[in-house]
């Protein structure tokens, strides 16, 4: 069912070193300037922020099988180890009563056959090592560098502005901003997209252990390795070990999808701080241990989602500037791939551009970069999106009959691995499957093998 091959691959470095501009220095920037510089190019990237507001970001991400691969392959999974807690299961509940009425159990012999699990560990962790291994392969990363626009003619080089005039040029510019950046609206020719803003806000915050300690009852949330998600009305709750040791966590991340609390919420990115009492008015129809539990937070943010139409290509007119990460894929903020979506990007562009051998060639490869990722991208948006609904349906028909079929699916669910019927099994992992047994670097050797040789001939042609 699952392929294994292929998978842990040496470093290759190419022949023609170009040198890429990187707008943005979180995780997607930082994973791209560590794959191009590990191919043998030379990376700068522009950070408007500074160091310490990304490696101190304590709060939780996921990282699904298909990311925590990556991290294997590149030799930070070893580094996380200490700050990693491991997900048993996703645990399904009523958020009115607590009530358990669904469970997703990550299976010994899926994960062995995907090769890597689904794991929790703090943004900051993993910025620190994604920025140490950048530095190492000689990325230059420069902070509080605002870029305020690029400019790009077929005929001349790429140039990026920063806001104190400061020009900076290479071959080819990377929009790593996030979703609300200024690449994307570059690579739609200068036009403002308007989009449609998402009637549910995300929060999200971590209630550090010590704050746990004297409370029994919200202490086991922490002890246990499970993905645990409270359904409300129109909304949910996901609540998570945040830092731990592989197994045992020091903290619990929790993540709100809470509908009509859009108002008073405004960013896109993550800077807006949001008072904790406010977003335990929005938790009136949760079970009272939960606003507990929230209480026991020192701050949190608040993230507003904006569904932009989906891009026909992630690269300019001219060739110019491509889009990684959220700026490429506008998935919603917290859903489980937008790390992962980053970390797949800049795989399949490494791995892209160690095979580079002039710089005629790098439009043939940013068409196969589209060609790569475009499927992908859309996906995972819509598999992203159908789960976002799922979780937050109003009360009501449609609400019923899926606590029904989660109640019905959860007795199939208890029966061990082996007595699980399956059909079932199938049925239930199919989705996942997919979503977790892509492999980035795999698809581009496969790309490769196909078409890799008429590309070299074509391009010996003189194009
Ligand atoms: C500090 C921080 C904390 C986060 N915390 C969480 C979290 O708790 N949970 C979660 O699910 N996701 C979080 N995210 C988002 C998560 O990193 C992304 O969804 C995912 O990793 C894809 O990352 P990205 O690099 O594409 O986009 P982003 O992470 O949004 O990064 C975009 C980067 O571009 C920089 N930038 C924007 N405009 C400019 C400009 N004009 N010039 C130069 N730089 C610019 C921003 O400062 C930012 O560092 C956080 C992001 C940041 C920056």
């Amino acid at each position: 069912m699952i392929s294994l091959s292929g998978r842990g691959r040496k470093d290759r470095k190419t022949q023609c070193p170009l040198t890429f501009v990187i707008v943005g220095g979180s995780i997607a920037g930082l994973a791209c300037a560590f794959a191009l510089g590990r191919a043998g190019h030379r990376v700068i990237v522009l950070e408007k922020g500074d160091a310490e507001s990304h490696s101190s970001c304590t709060r939780a991400i996921r990282s699904p099988p298909n990311m925590s691969r990556i991290l294997q392959g590149w030799g930070l999974h070893e580094k996380l180890r200490q700050v990693m807690v491991r997900a048993d299961c996703t645990v399904l509940r009523i958020g009115q009563t607590g009530e358990k009425i669904g469970l997703f159990r990550f299976h010994e012999q899926i994960m062995q056959a995907l090769g890597a699990e689904v794991l929790f560990f703090p943004y900051g962790q993993l910025w620190q090592e994604l920025y140490k291994a950048a530095v190492d392969v000689g990325a230059s990363i420069r902070f509080n560098s605002t870029v305020t626009g690029v400019t790009s003619s077929r005929a001349s080089k790429p140039c990026v502005v920063l806001s104190d005039g400061t020009e900076v040029s290479g071959d080819l510019v990377i929009g790593a901003d996030g979703n609300s950046g200024m690449s994307r609206r570059c690579v739609l020719g200068g036009t403002d997209e308007s989009g449609i803003v998402d009637r549910r806000s995300i929060f999200s915050l971590e209630v550090p252990m010590k704050e746990l300690e004297d409370r029994k009852e919200l202490r086991a949330l922490t002890e246990a390795s499970n993905w645990d998600i409270w359904l409300g009305d129109g909304g949910c709750i996901h609540g998570h070990p945040s830092v731990g040791t592989y197994l045992y966590s020091h903290g619990y991340q929790m993540n709100f999808m809470l509908p009509d609390a859009s108002q008073d919420v405004s960013g896109e990115d993550w800077e807006c701080q949001y008072p904790v009492q406010g977003i335990v008015r929005h938790l009136e129809g949760y079970t009272p241990s939960l606003r507990d539990l929230v209480s026991c937070a020192t701050g949190a943010v608040s993230v507003r989602y904006i569904r932009r139409d989906r891009l026909s290509s992630f690269s300019d007119d001219n060739d110019t500037l491509i889009l990684v990460g959220d700026a490429a894929h506008n998935l919603p903020p917290n859903s489980t791939q937008n790390v992962a979506l980053a970390l797949e990007d800049a795989t399949t562009l490494g791995n892209l551009l160690w095979r580079l051998r002039s710089q005629t060639q790098l439009s043939m490869f940013l068409g196969i970069f589209d060609e790569l990722r475009l499927p992908r991208s859309a996906e995972v948006f819509r598999s992203e999106h159908e789960k976002h609904e799922f979780l937050s349906l109003p009360y009501g028909p449609l609400q019923k009959m899926r606590d029904e079929g989660l109640r019905i699916a959860m007795q199939k669910e208890l029966l061990d691995w082996d007595e699980a019927d399956e059909e079932y099994l199938r049925s239930n992992w199919e989705e996942y499957i997919r979503m977790f047994d892509y492999d980035a670097s795999e698809a581009v050797d496969d790309w490769w093998s196909k078409w890799g040789s008429l590309m070299d001939a074509h391009s010996s042609n003189g194009d």
